[in-house]
Protein backbone atom coordinates (compact mmCIF):
# COMPACT_ATOMS: atom_id res chain seq x y z
CA UNK A 1 0.00 0.00 0.00
CA UNK A 2 1.76 3.21 -1.10
CA UNK A 3 1.70 5.98 1.81
CA UNK A 4 1.20 9.49 0.98
CA UNK A 5 3.02 11.59 2.51
CA UNK A 6 1.84 14.97 4.05
CA UNK A 7 4.55 17.80 3.46
CA UNK A 8 5.00 19.88 0.22
CA UNK A 9 8.84 20.17 -0.83
CA UNK A 10 9.79 23.12 -2.32
CA UNK A 11 12.38 20.54 -4.76
CA UNK A 12 12.62 17.25 -5.18
CA UNK A 13 15.18 15.75 -7.44
CA UNK A 14 15.81 11.98 -8.42
CA UNK A 15 18.58 10.53 -9.05
CA UNK A 16 22.09 10.99 -6.50
CA UNK A 17 24.48 10.55 -9.49
CA UNK A 18 26.89 13.87 -9.29
CA UNK A 19 24.12 15.95 -10.68
CA UNK A 20 21.60 15.12 -8.33
CA UNK A 21 23.40 15.54 -5.19
CA UNK A 22 24.66 19.10 -6.56
CA UNK A 23 21.38 20.27 -7.09
CA UNK A 24 20.06 19.16 -3.85
CA UNK A 25 22.74 21.01 -2.09
CA UNK A 26 22.57 24.14 -3.67
CA UNK A 27 18.98 24.25 -3.31
CA UNK A 28 19.02 23.69 0.33
CA UNK A 29 21.78 26.63 0.23
CA UNK A 30 19.24 28.83 -0.89
CA UNK A 31 16.83 27.84 1.97
CA UNK A 32 15.19 25.46 -0.03
CA UNK A 33 13.21 22.37 1.82
CA UNK A 34 14.80 19.61 -0.37
CA UNK A 35 14.48 15.76 -0.65
CA UNK A 36 16.68 13.83 -2.74
CA UNK A 37 15.36 10.57 -3.91
CA UNK A 38 17.68 7.39 -5.20
CA UNK A 39 17.16 3.64 -5.88
CA UNK A 40 20.23 2.58 -4.80
CA UNK A 41 21.34 1.96 -1.46
CA UNK A 42 23.96 4.80 -1.79
CA UNK A 43 24.41 7.90 -3.23
CA UNK A 44 26.81 8.11 -6.11
CA UNK A 45 27.10 4.06 -7.33
CA UNK A 46 28.34 5.05 -10.71
CA UNK A 47 30.29 7.98 -9.19
CA UNK A 48 32.51 5.73 -6.95
CA UNK A 49 33.69 3.79 -10.07
CA UNK A 50 34.73 7.01 -12.33
CA UNK A 51 38.18 6.97 -13.41
CA UNK A 52 39.16 3.67 -12.39
CA UNK A 53 37.92 4.49 -8.84
CA UNK A 54 39.97 7.82 -8.66
CA UNK A 55 36.94 10.22 -10.43
CA UNK A 56 38.45 12.46 -12.81
CA UNK A 57 36.36 15.19 -10.84
CA UNK A 58 36.69 18.04 -13.71
CA UNK A 59 39.12 19.14 -16.51
CA UNK A 60 40.77 22.49 -15.63
CA UNK A 61 39.83 24.58 -18.32
CA UNK A 62 38.07 28.16 -19.02
CA UNK A 63 34.38 27.96 -20.36
CA UNK A 64 34.82 28.68 -23.75
CA UNK A 65 38.11 26.21 -23.95
CA UNK A 66 36.03 24.05 -22.24
CA UNK A 67 33.19 23.91 -24.93
CA UNK A 68 35.60 23.88 -27.61
CA UNK A 69 36.64 20.81 -26.34
CA UNK A 70 33.39 18.77 -26.51
CA UNK A 71 32.87 16.37 -29.61
CA UNK A 72 29.42 18.17 -30.52
CA UNK A 73 28.12 21.88 -31.04
CA UNK A 74 25.07 21.19 -28.29
CA UNK A 75 28.23 22.30 -25.98
CA UNK A 76 27.25 25.63 -26.67
CA UNK A 77 24.10 24.66 -24.59
CA UNK A 78 26.64 24.88 -21.92
CA UNK A 79 27.56 28.55 -21.61
CA UNK A 80 25.51 29.99 -19.44
CA UNK A 81 25.66 27.04 -16.85
CA UNK A 82 29.62 26.96 -16.95
CA UNK A 83 29.29 31.18 -16.53
CA UNK A 84 27.61 29.97 -13.41
CA UNK A 85 29.70 27.11 -12.21
CA UNK A 86 32.72 25.78 -14.25
CA UNK A 87 36.02 23.79 -13.59
CA UNK A 88 37.81 26.82 -11.31
CA UNK A 89 34.63 26.87 -9.54
CA UNK A 90 34.44 22.80 -8.96
CA UNK A 91 38.15 22.78 -8.05
CA UNK A 92 38.39 25.78 -5.64
CA UNK A 93 34.90 24.20 -4.30
CA UNK A 94 36.15 20.50 -3.73
CA UNK A 95 39.14 22.04 -2.06
CA UNK A 96 37.18 24.28 0.63
CA UNK A 97 34.73 21.13 1.55
CA UNK A 98 38.06 19.34 2.54
CA UNK A 99 39.24 17.46 -0.66
CA UNK A 100 42.63 18.44 -1.78
CA UNK A 101 43.04 17.73 -5.37
CA UNK A 102 45.84 17.34 -8.13
CA UNK A 103 45.85 18.20 -11.78
CA UNK A 104 46.92 15.38 -14.05
CA UNK A 105 48.25 15.86 -17.72
CA UNK A 106 45.64 16.81 -19.92
CA UNK A 107 44.52 18.83 -17.67
CA UNK A 108 42.25 16.55 -15.79
CA UNK A 109 41.60 16.68 -12.06
CA UNK A 110 41.45 13.99 -9.39
CA UNK A 111 41.58 13.72 -5.85
CA UNK A 112 45.33 14.19 -3.98
CA UNK A 113 43.97 10.82 -2.28
CA UNK A 114 43.18 9.05 -5.26
CA UNK A 115 40.01 8.07 -3.88
CA UNK A 116 36.50 8.58 -5.63
CA UNK A 117 35.14 7.88 -1.88
CA UNK A 118 36.06 11.06 -1.16
CA UNK A 119 33.75 13.28 -3.19
CA UNK A 120 30.68 11.02 -2.10
CA UNK A 121 31.60 11.28 1.78
CA UNK A 122 32.48 15.29 1.43
CA UNK A 123 29.18 15.99 -0.62
CA UNK A 124 27.06 13.63 1.68
CA UNK A 125 28.70 15.85 4.79
CA UNK A 126 27.85 19.08 3.03
CA UNK A 127 24.40 17.87 1.88
CA UNK A 128 23.49 17.19 5.71
CA UNK A 129 24.91 19.95 7.17
CA UNK A 130 22.59 21.85 4.71
CA UNK A 131 19.36 19.48 5.75
CA UNK A 132 18.80 17.37 2.44
CA UNK A 133 16.69 15.21 3.25
CA UNK A 134 18.16 11.95 1.32
CA UNK A 135 15.94 8.52 0.83
CA UNK A 136 17.98 5.95 -0.78
CA UNK A 137 16.32 2.41 -1.50
CA UNK A 138 13.20 4.21 -2.82
CA UNK A 139 12.66 3.99 -6.80
CA UNK A 140 10.62 6.54 -8.49
CA UNK A 141 7.75 4.47 -10.60
CA UNK A 142 5.64 7.44 -11.96
CA UNK A 143 4.68 10.90 -11.65
CA UNK A 144 2.21 13.26 -11.96
CA UNK A 145 2.61 16.76 -13.63
CA UNK A 146 -0.34 19.36 -12.28
CA UNK A 147 -0.24 23.27 -12.69
CA UNK A 148 0.38 24.10 -9.20
CA UNK A 149 2.61 20.94 -7.84
CA UNK A 150 4.05 17.68 -9.22
CA UNK A 151 3.45 14.22 -7.34
CA UNK A 152 6.50 11.44 -7.46
CA UNK A 153 5.13 8.11 -6.98
CA UNK A 154 7.31 5.48 -5.79
CA UNK A 155 6.50 1.73 -4.38
CA UNK A 156 6.92 2.85 -0.61
CA UNK A 157 5.45 6.54 -0.93
CA UNK A 158 3.95 9.39 -2.67
CA UNK A 159 5.51 12.93 -2.27
CA UNK A 160 4.54 15.84 -3.51
CA UNK A 161 6.57 19.41 -4.34
CA UNK A 162 6.70 22.33 -6.14
CA UNK A 163 9.74 21.47 -8.09
CA UNK A 164 10.37 18.59 -9.22
CA UNK A 165 14.29 17.64 -10.86
CA UNK A 166 15.43 14.58 -12.98
CA UNK A 167 18.70 13.75 -12.81
CA UNK A 168 18.50 10.06 -13.24
CA UNK A 169 21.46 9.80 -15.59
CA UNK A 170 21.57 8.20 -19.14
CA UNK A 171 21.71 4.36 -20.00
CA UNK A 172 25.19 3.41 -19.11
CA UNK A 173 26.50 0.98 -16.90
CA UNK A 174 22.57 0.26 -15.22
CA UNK A 175 23.64 -2.03 -12.75
CA UNK A 176 24.83 1.76 -11.16
CA UNK A 177 21.22 2.52 -11.75
CA UNK A 178 21.63 4.62 -14.62
CA UNK A 179 18.72 2.77 -16.25
CA UNK A 180 16.98 5.18 -18.53
CA UNK A 181 13.99 6.17 -16.32
CA UNK A 182 14.46 9.80 -17.00
CA UNK A 183 13.97 9.28 -20.25
CA UNK A 184 10.58 7.69 -19.94
CA UNK A 185 9.56 10.28 -17.25
CA UNK A 186 10.74 12.94 -20.10
CA UNK A 187 8.80 11.66 -23.01
CA UNK A 188 5.86 11.68 -20.61
CA UNK A 189 6.12 15.00 -19.57
CA UNK A 190 6.42 15.59 -23.92
CA UNK A 191 9.82 15.97 -24.03
CA UNK A 192 11.14 14.95 -27.08
CA UNK A 193 13.98 12.00 -26.45
CA UNK A 194 17.11 12.13 -29.65
CA UNK A 195 18.52 9.07 -30.28
CA UNK A 196 20.23 7.42 -27.92
CA UNK A 197 23.72 6.17 -29.19
CA UNK A 198 26.96 4.54 -27.13
CA UNK A 199 29.76 7.04 -26.37
CA UNK A 200 33.64 6.96 -25.12
CA UNK A 201 33.40 3.18 -25.97
CA UNK A 202 35.48 0.52 -27.25
CA UNK A 203 35.65 -0.87 -30.89
CA UNK A 204 34.84 -4.08 -32.11
CA UNK A 205 36.31 -5.80 -35.25
CA UNK A 206 36.17 -9.46 -37.21
CA UNK A 207 39.46 -8.37 -38.97
CA UNK A 208 41.86 -10.73 -39.01
CA UNK A 209 44.55 -8.45 -37.53
CA UNK A 210 42.62 -8.45 -34.02
CA UNK A 211 41.11 -11.99 -34.36
CA UNK A 212 44.50 -13.45 -34.68
CA UNK A 213 44.85 -11.77 -31.17
CA UNK A 214 48.76 -11.77 -32.47
CA UNK A 215 48.61 -8.10 -30.86
CA UNK A 216 46.30 -8.50 -28.00
CA UNK A 217 47.23 -6.88 -24.54
CA UNK A 218 49.77 -4.23 -26.77
CA UNK A 219 49.75 -0.69 -25.95
CA UNK A 220 50.82 2.44 -26.98
CA UNK A 221 50.92 6.26 -25.67
CA UNK A 222 50.47 9.02 -27.90
CA UNK A 223 49.33 7.30 -30.68
CA UNK A 224 47.16 8.61 -34.20
CA UNK A 225 43.68 6.91 -34.44
CA UNK A 226 41.81 8.21 -37.84
CA UNK A 227 38.12 7.17 -38.88
CA UNK A 228 38.50 7.39 -42.64
CA UNK A 229 35.80 7.87 -45.79
CA UNK A 230 35.23 6.00 -48.24
CA UNK A 231 37.80 7.69 -50.09
CA UNK A 232 40.32 6.89 -47.12
CA UNK A 233 40.67 10.57 -46.24
CA UNK A 234 40.64 11.01 -42.48
CA UNK A 235 37.33 12.16 -41.27
CA UNK A 236 38.10 12.11 -37.81
CA UNK A 237 41.46 11.57 -35.29
CA UNK A 238 42.15 11.43 -32.20
CA UNK A 239 45.58 11.58 -30.39
CA UNK A 240 45.80 9.51 -27.14
CA UNK A 241 46.97 6.24 -26.08
CA UNK A 242 44.98 2.82 -27.31
CA UNK A 243 45.34 -0.73 -26.38
CA UNK A 244 44.89 -3.96 -28.53
CA UNK A 245 42.30 -6.30 -26.77
CA UNK A 246 40.70 -9.66 -27.72
CA UNK A 247 37.47 -7.89 -29.53
CA UNK A 248 39.52 -4.29 -30.95
CA UNK A 249 40.50 -1.35 -29.48
CA UNK A 250 40.62 0.76 -26.47
CA UNK A 251 41.80 2.96 -24.06
CA UNK A 252 41.58 6.82 -24.58
CA UNK A 253 41.65 7.35 -28.72
CA UNK A 254 39.66 4.52 -29.34
CA UNK A 255 37.40 5.77 -26.88
CA UNK A 256 37.03 9.49 -28.08
CA UNK A 257 36.68 8.13 -32.02
CA UNK A 258 33.74 5.58 -30.86
CA UNK A 259 31.24 7.99 -31.16
CA UNK A 260 32.39 9.19 -34.86
CA UNK A 261 32.93 5.20 -36.04
CA UNK A 262 29.02 4.38 -34.76
CA UNK A 263 27.49 7.11 -36.55
CA UNK A 264 29.32 6.16 -39.56
CA UNK A 265 28.17 2.29 -38.88
CA UNK A 266 24.67 3.25 -39.30
CA UNK A 267 25.30 4.03 -42.62
CA UNK A 268 28.27 1.63 -43.75
CA UNK A 269 29.05 -2.15 -42.91
CA UNK A 270 32.48 -0.94 -42.05
CA UNK A 271 34.52 1.14 -40.48
CA UNK A 272 38.06 1.54 -41.57
CA UNK A 273 40.19 3.07 -39.02
CA UNK A 274 44.02 4.15 -39.65
CA UNK A 275 46.55 3.75 -36.48
CA UNK A 276 49.79 5.94 -36.34
CA UNK A 277 52.56 4.79 -34.55
CA UNK A 278 54.41 7.81 -34.96
CA UNK A 279 52.23 10.54 -34.84
CA UNK A 280 55.07 13.22 -35.10
CA UNK A 281 57.07 12.35 -38.36
CA UNK A 282 56.31 12.79 -41.87
CA UNK A 283 56.23 9.40 -44.10
CA UNK A 284 59.03 11.05 -46.06
CA UNK A 285 61.16 11.61 -42.95
CA UNK A 286 61.14 7.86 -42.08
CA UNK A 287 61.54 6.56 -45.68
CA UNK A 288 64.95 9.25 -45.56
CA UNK A 289 65.70 7.90 -42.40
CA UNK A 290 65.33 4.33 -43.27
CA UNK A 291 67.12 4.80 -46.65
CA UNK A 292 70.38 6.81 -45.09
CA UNK A 293 70.24 3.73 -42.53
CA UNK A 294 69.87 1.45 -45.71
CA UNK A 295 73.29 3.37 -46.67
CA UNK A 296 75.04 3.03 -43.75
CA UNK A 297 74.83 -0.33 -42.45
CA UNK A 298 73.58 -2.36 -45.57
CA UNK A 299 74.61 -5.99 -43.96
CA UNK A 300 72.84 -5.11 -40.91
CA UNK A 301 69.75 -7.21 -40.39
CA UNK A 302 66.36 -5.24 -41.20
CA UNK A 303 64.97 -5.93 -37.83
CA UNK A 304 68.36 -4.68 -35.98
CA UNK A 305 68.59 -1.22 -37.83
CA UNK A 306 64.52 -0.61 -37.26
CA UNK A 307 64.23 -1.60 -34.23
CA UNK A 308 63.89 1.82 -32.48
CA UNK A 309 61.05 2.74 -34.77
CA UNK A 310 58.06 0.94 -32.68
CA UNK A 311 57.58 -1.80 -30.20
CA UNK A 312 59.22 -4.63 -31.15
CA UNK A 313 55.82 -7.29 -30.85
CA UNK A 314 54.19 -4.37 -33.36
CA UNK A 315 57.37 -4.67 -36.07
CA UNK A 316 56.97 -8.37 -35.72
CA UNK A 317 53.50 -8.41 -36.83
CA UNK A 318 54.31 -5.54 -39.50
CA UNK A 319 56.71 -7.69 -40.86
CA UNK A 320 54.60 -10.87 -40.84
CA UNK A 321 51.66 -8.55 -42.09
CA UNK A 322 53.43 -6.81 -45.03
CA UNK A 323 55.73 -10.00 -45.84
CA UNK A 324 58.77 -8.47 -45.41
CA UNK A 325 61.90 -10.90 -43.87
CA UNK A 326 63.26 -9.23 -41.09
CA UNK A 327 66.06 -11.39 -40.97
CA UNK A 328 67.73 -10.41 -44.25
CA UNK A 329 69.90 -7.65 -44.74
CA UNK A 330 68.55 -3.78 -45.09
CA UNK A 331 70.72 -3.71 -48.03
CA UNK A 332 67.76 -6.33 -49.66
CA UNK A 333 64.58 -4.28 -48.88
CA UNK A 334 63.56 -2.71 -51.55
CA UNK A 335 62.20 1.28 -51.85
CA UNK A 336 58.86 -0.39 -52.53
CA UNK A 337 58.99 -2.67 -49.50
CA UNK A 338 60.23 0.58 -47.54
CA UNK A 339 57.34 2.69 -48.50
CA UNK A 340 55.06 -0.51 -47.93
CA UNK A 341 56.40 -0.30 -44.18
CA UNK A 342 56.12 3.21 -43.16
CA UNK A 343 52.93 3.42 -45.24
CA UNK A 344 51.93 0.62 -42.22
CA UNK A 345 53.82 2.09 -39.54
CA UNK A 346 51.71 5.52 -40.23
CA UNK A 347 48.26 4.13 -41.18
CA UNK A 348 47.72 0.50 -40.45
CA UNK A 349 43.98 0.20 -41.39
CA UNK A 350 41.49 -1.99 -39.51
CA UNK A 351 38.04 -2.87 -40.18
CA UNK A 352 35.84 -1.99 -37.50
CA UNK A 353 32.25 -3.86 -37.74
CA UNK A 354 30.58 -2.49 -34.43
CA UNK A 355 31.26 -0.90 -31.25
CA UNK A 356 30.13 -2.04 -27.68
CA UNK A 357 26.27 -0.94 -26.50
CA UNK A 358 25.21 1.67 -24.38
CA UNK A 359 25.20 -0.80 -21.86
CA UNK A 360 28.90 -0.98 -22.04
CA UNK A 361 29.98 2.35 -23.08
CA UNK A 362 31.20 5.03 -20.26
CA UNK A 363 28.47 7.82 -21.33
CA UNK A 364 25.27 7.81 -22.95
CA UNK A 365 25.39 9.89 -26.79
CA UNK A 366 21.26 11.69 -27.39
CA UNK A 367 18.78 12.43 -24.55
CA UNK A 368 16.08 15.01 -23.52
CA UNK A 369 16.34 17.17 -26.40
CA UNK A 370 17.37 20.74 -25.66
CA UNK A 371 15.64 22.43 -27.64
CA UNK A 372 13.07 22.35 -24.60
CA UNK A 373 15.14 23.33 -22.17
CA UNK A 374 16.14 26.74 -20.68
CA UNK A 375 19.85 26.99 -20.51
CA UNK A 376 20.36 29.40 -18.22
CA UNK A 377 17.82 27.50 -15.52
CA UNK A 378 17.58 23.79 -16.67
CA UNK A 379 14.06 24.22 -16.33
CA UNK A 380 11.91 22.41 -18.51
CA UNK A 381 10.21 25.27 -21.59
CA UNK A 382 7.24 22.97 -21.91
CA UNK A 383 6.23 22.32 -18.12
CA UNK A 384 7.26 25.06 -15.17
CA UNK A 385 9.02 24.24 -12.30
CA UNK A 386 10.61 20.57 -13.98
CA UNK A 387 14.27 20.57 -14.55
CA UNK A 388 16.32 18.26 -16.10
CA UNK A 389 20.23 18.39 -15.48
CA UNK A 390 23.84 15.93 -16.09
CA UNK A 391 23.69 13.06 -18.68
CA UNK A 392 20.39 12.37 -18.82
CA UNK A 393 19.97 15.23 -21.42
CA UNK A 394 21.39 15.54 -24.83
CA UNK A 395 24.81 16.78 -24.09
CA UNK A 396 28.09 14.80 -23.52
CA UNK A 397 32.15 15.10 -23.41
CA UNK A 398 34.77 12.91 -23.83
CA UNK A 399 36.42 11.12 -20.95
CA UNK A 400 39.05 13.57 -18.97
CA UNK A 401 36.43 14.99 -16.49
CA UNK A 402 34.30 16.61 -19.21
CA UNK A 403 30.93 14.86 -18.23
CA UNK A 404 31.12 14.83 -14.26
CA UNK A 405 31.54 18.59 -15.28
CA UNK A 406 28.36 18.61 -17.17
CA UNK A 407 26.63 16.88 -14.22
CA UNK A 408 27.88 19.28 -11.45
CA UNK A 409 27.41 22.56 -13.86
CA UNK A 410 24.07 21.47 -14.75
CA UNK A 411 22.97 20.44 -10.81
CA UNK A 412 24.73 23.80 -9.84
CA UNK A 413 22.27 26.02 -12.46
CA UNK A 414 18.86 24.51 -11.58
CA UNK A 415 20.03 24.62 -8.24
CA UNK A 416 20.25 28.20 -7.80
CA UNK A 417 17.38 28.65 -10.15
CA UNK A 418 14.78 27.36 -8.66
CA UNK A 419 12.58 29.60 -6.96
C1 LIG B 1 33.03 3.37 -15.72
C2 LIG B 1 32.77 4.85 -15.88
C3 LIG B 1 33.79 5.75 -15.58
C4 LIG B 1 33.58 7.12 -15.74
N1 LIG B 1 34.58 7.98 -15.40
C5 LIG B 1 34.37 9.32 -15.48
C6 LIG B 1 35.34 10.24 -15.02
O1 LIG B 1 36.37 9.85 -14.44
N2 LIG B 1 35.09 11.57 -15.20
C7 LIG B 1 33.94 12.02 -15.79
O2 LIG B 1 33.79 13.23 -15.98
N3 LIG B 1 32.96 11.17 -16.16
C8 LIG B 1 33.14 9.84 -16.01
N4 LIG B 1 32.13 8.98 -16.37
C9 LIG B 1 30.82 9.53 -16.78
C10 LIG B 1 30.06 10.04 -15.52
O3 LIG B 1 30.12 9.05 -14.51
C11 LIG B 1 28.60 10.37 -15.81
O4 LIG B 1 28.52 11.23 -16.92
C12 LIG B 1 27.95 11.02 -14.58
O5 LIG B 1 27.93 10.12 -13.50
C13 LIG B 1 26.53 11.47 -14.88
O6 LIG B 1 26.00 11.99 -13.70
P1 LIG B 1 24.43 12.07 -13.48
O7 LIG B 1 24.24 12.63 -12.12
O8 LIG B 1 23.79 12.76 -14.62
O9 LIG B 1 23.91 10.56 -13.55
P2 LIG B 1 24.36 9.23 -12.75
O10 LIG B 1 25.69 9.37 -12.15
O11 LIG B 1 24.13 8.14 -13.72
O12 LIG B 1 23.30 9.16 -11.57
C14 LIG B 1 21.93 8.92 -11.80
C15 LIG B 1 21.32 8.39 -10.51
O13 LIG B 1 19.89 8.35 -10.65
C16 LIG B 1 19.41 7.19 -10.00
N5 LIG B 1 18.10 6.85 -10.57
C17 LIG B 1 17.82 6.55 -11.87
N6 LIG B 1 16.51 6.31 -12.02
C18 LIG B 1 15.94 6.45 -10.79
C19 LIG B 1 14.60 6.31 -10.31
N7 LIG B 1 13.59 5.98 -11.11
N8 LIG B 1 14.38 6.50 -8.99
C20 LIG B 1 15.40 6.84 -8.15
N9 LIG B 1 16.67 6.98 -8.55
C21 LIG B 1 16.94 6.79 -9.87
C22 LIG B 1 20.47 6.15 -10.31
O14 LIG B 1 20.41 5.06 -9.42
C23 LIG B 1 21.76 6.97 -10.20
O15 LIG B 1 22.30 6.91 -8.90
C24 LIG B 1 32.32 7.59 -16.22
C25 LIG B 1 31.30 6.69 -16.51
C26 LIG B 1 31.52 5.33 -16.34
C27 LIG B 1 30.40 4.37 -16.64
Amino acid sequence: MTKEVNTMYDVIVIGAGPSGMFAALTAAKQGKNVLLIEKNEDVGKKMRITGGGRCNITNFKDTNEFISSLPTRNGRFLYSSLNNFNPYDIYYFFESIGVPLKIEPDDKVFPVSDQSMDFIHALKKEMNTHHVTIKCNTEVLNLKLMEDHKRVITKQEIYDTKNLVIATGGKSYPHTGSSGQGHEFGIKANHTLTELFPTETPLISNDPIIASKRLQGLSFKEVQLSLLNQDNQIVKSHLHDLIFTHFGLSGPAALKLSQFVYHHLQEHRVAHVALDVLPNETNLSIIDEIKSRRQESPNKKIKNVLSNLSQSRYLEFLYEHLTINQEQKIANMSNNQIDDFVQAIKGLVINIHDVRPIKNAFVTGGGISLDEINPKTMESKLIPGLYFIGEVLDLHGYTGGYNMTIALSTGYTAGISIQ
